[in-house]
Parts: structure tokens; sequence; C-alpha cells
């Protein structure tokens, strides 16, 4: 062998050792990028009518700041050098995808061509067709704690400038989440007069973040109260930094309290509630885009054993549990149940398969099912709920269990209904980019 061609060979080992680890590295990241892009396909959860980003791959270099980006887990990956949007329903509106990109291919959008969003009609104070009532928050379409808060504060002292008076209430706040608090908190600052019911207890989709999540959020000034104290926090802290602030200021959310429809009456309007109709002369409509639980409508559903959300499963410890539901939420807190101590949950399914949660939650919860700290009824339908029993039709046969709670997570009823019975003008977006506000 010449000099030459043991030289040529030494090139080609060095090179092929210097790349070959990258190629692989490559490959093996497109096939983990590509399993969680089947995933989202699968669940559907690749594509939301919420907002989500939008990659243009025309531009796209394939750099992955978007990816190291995102604070949320797997809404983007890349394969083959190219960004794309996996688990969309994860977009919570960040928008630091967008801000990231050095060659502007991310836009964040809502809806998309197929799947359309339906959201208010509102003008530059957040006031919808119907003079006096607005919308503010995630139902207006964009996200975030910050753009809530600012929406909020835009409403309230709109209304407030406003030759709107009459009997009753200024203003009926509905939902107390940061968009309905931070709402309170400038109606209360303008002294008004106000109102503020909640459906659920206070804190909005916050309470509805999974354990310790960590929230980001950019400086918010709060009406009356100053700069919120963080930038990152987790939800249990951010949580009870409400509950303090509306401590302090006196505030009372009526919780428990269902907004039902809303109708005018000469220069007022009525809102109907699960506990009666309450007159107030403005509306500030701060539901979000979660909606309301959906019920099983199953006699005995109405026992107060039976919640449509887990917040401290260290509560049920050796309890006798029944979670309803096979997505995401259900398989959660099923778990979460399931591994306190002496605690014996069943989880209800309709189906045989978990199609609608993700994997990995899959089979956490099937390993338990297999380990014995979970029981699972699958193709399973709750037919009664008594005191101390939930009974089922379990593939057409019937079955009993003893129980103490019984959370039913089965997903929500969107407000759009609900807007629509208040008069509300609705438009639809097929993909249209979302304008930053706060
Ligand atoms: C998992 C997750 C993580 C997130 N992380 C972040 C983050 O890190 N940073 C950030 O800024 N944002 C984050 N967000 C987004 C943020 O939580 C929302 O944008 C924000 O909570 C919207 O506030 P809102 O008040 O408009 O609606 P919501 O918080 O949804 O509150 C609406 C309230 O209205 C009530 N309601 C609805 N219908 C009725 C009715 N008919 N009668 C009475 N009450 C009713 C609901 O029960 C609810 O309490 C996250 C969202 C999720 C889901």
């Amino acid at each position: 062998m010449s000099l030459d061609t043991i030289a040529l060979l030494v090139v080609v080992a060095i090179v092929l050792a210097a790349t070959l680890p990258i190629v692989a590295y490559q490959v093996r990241k497109d096939r983990k990028a590509k399993a969680l892009l089947a995933e989202a396909r699968t669940l559907g959860s690749h594509e939301t009518a919420s907002l989500h980003p939008l990659v243009d791959e025309g531009l796209c270099i394939g750099c992955g700041e978007c990816v190291k980006g995102c604070p949320e887990q797997d809404v983007l990956t890349t394969i083959r050098n190219k960004a794309v949007v996996a688990h969309a329903v994860e977009c919570v509106g960040h928008g630091i995808c967008e801000r990231v990109c050095p060659v502007g291919a991310i836009t964040l959008v809502l809806g998309t061509e197929k799947r359309g969003a339906e959201i208010p009609r509102l003008n530059e104070f957040f006031e919808t067709n119907v003079p006096g009532i607005y919308v503010v928050g995630e139902l207006g379409g964009m996200g975030l704690i910050r753009n809530a808060v600012w929406q909020a504060t835009q409403a309230i002292q709109h209304l407030a400038e406003g030759a709107r008076r009459s009997s009753g209430t200024d203003v009926l706040i509905v939902g107390a989440g940061p968009a309905g608090l931070a709402a309170v908190l400038v109606a209360q600052q303008l002294r008004l007069s106000y109102r503020i019911i909640e459906q659920e207890t206070l804190g909005g989709s916050i309470l509805h973040y999974p354990r310790k999540k960590l929230v980001m959020t950019h400086p918010v000034e709060l009406p009356g109260v100053g700069q919120m104290p963080f930038r990152e926090v987790e939800k249990e802290p951010l949580l009870e930094f409400w509950l303090q602030t509306l401590g302090k200021k006196g505030i009372q959310v009526e919780e428990g309290v269902r907004l039902e429809r809303v109708e005018q009456s000469g220069d007022r309007f009525v809102a109907h509630t699960s506990s009666g109709p309450i007159a107030a002369a403005h509306v500030v409509l701060a539901l979000g885009r979660r909606g309301t639980p959906r019920r099983l409508e199953t006699p005995g559903e109405e026992l107060p054993k039976v919640a449509y959300r887990l917040l401290e499963p260290e509560s049920y410890d050796g309890q006798r549990v029944l979670v309803v539901g096979g997505g995401s939420s259900a398989l959660e807190a099923a778990m979460a149940l399931a591994e306190r101590p002496r605690s014996k949950v069943t989880l209800c399914h309709r189906r045989s398969e978990f199609s609608g949660a993700r994997a990995a939650l899959v089979q956490r919860v099937l390993m338990l099912e297999k380990e014995g700290m979970l029981q699972i009824l699958r193709e399973a339908r709750v037919t009664s709920i008594t005191p101390d029993r939930v009974h089922f039709d379990v593939a057409g046969q019937p079955a009993e269990r003893e129980n103490d709670f019984v959370f039913v997570l089965v997903g929500g009823v969107p407000p759009y209904e609900l807007l629509k019975q208040c008069g509300v003008d609705l438009e639809t977006r097929f993909g249209t980019p979302i304008l930053r506000s706060a």
C-alpha cells in the first residue's frame, strides 16, 4: 500500500469518526421526534383551534431555538432540521418561540384551516356588540396571565368612564381566574359596586395546572396592589398570592355560582345564575376557554361526594375513590390518588383503550393496575351514585363498588353557547395570527 493510500485511509477514518456520532445522534433525535409527532397525531393533539405556533417550513432553518425557548412540554420539535408542531394543545401562548426565531418562521395563530376558533367580536376596550357586556382574558382568544390582567384593567376603566348607571350593582364579574380577579381589583379601586361569581373556586385555569407547575409571567401591575412579586413561580404560591391579595382587600368571591344566561331588562342586565338572578349595569365575562365541567347526568350526581376537579390527593388517604374518564386529566388524577397510602382507587372508562391520553401516562396507569394499586373498569358507564356506592354498566353487565368519593373528569362544555345566549356575536378564526397586547 502506498503512503498516499494510507494517508487517504487515515483521513477517511478521521472524518468518519468525527461525523458518524453526529449522524447517529441526528437519526436518534429524528426517531424520537417522529414518535412524538405520531403520538400527537394519534391523540389528535397536533391540531388545536386554540392558540398555537404555525411554522413556515420555507423560512425555518432548523436551529431549534423555538424548541429550547418554549417553557411548555413537547409543543414543538425538530425533524430533519425543520421545526414542527407536535402537541399543539399544550401551547398556552407564551409566544417565546415566535420571539426567539431568528428568521421569523413562527407565528402564533388561532384556529387552523380546517378547525375554526370561535372568538367574540370585541372593540379596543373589550366590549362586545352588546353595549355594557365585556369579555376579558382567554375567552377573547389570547392566553397568559399578563394579558388577562391588562385586558380586565382596560375593560373596567372603560365601563367606569361610561355614563351607563342603573339601580343594582355597577358591575357583575363572572369567573375568578386571573382576568376576573384583576377586574374585581380595578372595580374596587375605582369605587364601583361589584359582585364576582365563580362556578368552582377562585384561581381559574391556575387551579388546573399540574402540581408544582412552574408558571412564567412577565412583570404585571395589579391595580391597587402593585407589581406581582415574581416572574417565575410555582402554581401553589401563585394561588396563595391571589388568596392573600383578595383577603387583604376584603374581596369576597361568590364561589360555586354558575352563570347560565344574561338578559337585558331596561337599562340593566339580569344575570341568571345557579343561585338566583343578579341585576347589574355591566357584565364582565372572564370565563376562560375551558368551559363548564361536563356532567355525567346520572342519578346521584348531585351528592356532595361528587367533584369535577381533584386538588389535594392527600385528603383521600384510605378512601374508596372512583375516577371517571379516559383522558389525561382522569389518568393523572387516578395515578395521584392510587399512589396515596391505603387508598382504593377505581378508574371507569367508557372505552377499552386509552386512546385519548399521552402514551407515557397510559403506561404508568397500566403499570399501577398490574401492581394492584388501581382497578380499571373498561367499557364501563356509571348508572347511579348513592352515598356509599356507585353502580355501573360494565360491557352490558351490572356492577357496583363501595365508594366514598367520585371525581368526574370527562372534559368541559365550551362557553360559546353561553355567549350566544347573552347576545354576543362570535367570529370564526381559521389560523389568523394573534396580535400581542400587553
Ligand atoms: C397547563 C397550563 C399552563 C399555563 N402556564 C402559564 C404560564 O406559565 N404563564 C401564563 O401567563 N399563563 C399560563 N397559562 C395560561 C393562563 O393560565 C390563562 O391564560 C389564564 O388563566 C386565563 O385567565 P382567564 O381568567 O381568562 O381564564 P381562566 O383562568 O380559565 O378562568 C376562568 C374562570 O371562569 C370560571 N367560569 C367559566 N364559566 C363560568 C360560568 N358560566 N359561571 C361562573 N364561572 C365560570 C371558570 O370556572 C374559571 O375559574 C397556562 C395554562 C395552562 C392550561
